[in-house]
């Protein structure tokens, strides 16, 4: 049977050092474009949120782009979209938000959140949330593929990347699906570095790291670079160190990256201190709850 994470399963280990980053929002500069242009005014129009769409939009830029939940798969993060409009104050009472209570029940027991597996529990249950949710996050895709373009990786990231890979495996670890990460990564060059890339199809971050990197690297010569807690989530999920990219300071956060953190992880020096002082940094610069909620 074809298994879809076998590419992780025999992860080609060249180097002594992992070093495992995520794409959207910390490598390529794509979250604004790929949540306000794409993800939102499918959201939009696929659960019929036009009634409240000053709303929505806001819900979802909140989760999407600048609270906690930042950089979560599609199908949780639209869940929390729905969660906030219903306890929204100013969202008027007449207003229907789906509660997609299918959606739910399948996030809770299936770990692998992608198209593949949702089209196969709409066919086999078929069960209208299912059926919807696939249809919002199909339209997604096509919208992301002729619209998301001339997004290039933040300044310092290929820098960063060549300087990395000539000591370090590189594995590209998101959950978007592998064939808009493919194109992107190769529309600016970059994919070269990367000795794997990822995609929702492989799983979650936390299996990506488990499973490329268990019985071939010490857990601290693996590093995750990632601008969510999602990616620092999986980092710690595994034991291993973590590197934020510091929303809207992406720049900065690559150009020590270059200049400092990578020679630091490459040399065995990237300790507990150094790691702990940037992660509390990070961890304060995203909000808990939104504007309207406090
Ligand atoms: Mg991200």
């Amino acid at each position: 049977m074809h298994d879809p994470q076998a590419p992780l399963k025999s992860f080609p280990r060249k180097h002594s050092h992992l070093v495992c980053v995520d794409s959207d929002g910390t490598a390529l500069d794509t979250m604004e474009v790929k949540h306000k242009e794409c993800f939102i005014p499918n959201t939009i129009r696929y659960w019929d949120l036009q009634p409240v769409a000053r709303y929505a939009r806001q819900a979802a830029e909140f989760v999407n782009l600048y609270s906690r939940d930042r950089g979560i798969n599609r199908f949780p993060a639209l869940l929390k979209t729905f969660d906030l409009l219903e306890h929204w104050p100013g969202v008027p009472a007449w207003a229907k938000i789906p509660r997609a209570e299918g959606l739910r029940a399948w996030i809770q027991h299936e770990t692998r959140l992608n198209n593949e597996t949702l089209r196969e529990a709409a066919e086999r249950t078929g069960d209208p949330d299912l059926k919807r949710a696939l249809a919002w996050s199909t339209a997604v895709n096509e919208t992301v593929a002729i619209t998301v373009h001339h997004c290039p990786p933040f300044p310092f990231v290929r820098e960063s990347l060549e300087r990395l890979a000539a000591r370090a495996d590189i594995m590209v670890s998101s959950v978007m699906p592998a064939e808009a990460l493919a194109r992107e990564w190769n529309e600016h060059g970059i994919a070269q570095y990367a000795a794997l890339i990822a995609g929702q199809e492989m799983g979650g971050k936390r299996e990506h790291i488990a499973l490329a990197s268990e019985g071939r690297y010490d857990r601290e010569r693996v590093l995750m670079i990632g601008d969510a807690p999602a990616d620092l989530a999986a980092a710690k999920a595994n034991r291993v160190r973590f590197f934020p990219i510091f929303p809207e300071r992406e720049a900065e956060s690559w150009r020590l990256m270059y200049a400092e953190a990578a020679e630091k992880f490459l040399g065995d020096g990237y300790d507990d201190a150094y790691e702990g002082a940037l992660i509390a940094g990070f961890e304060k610069s995203l909000q808990e709850k939104p504007s309207w909620m406090t």
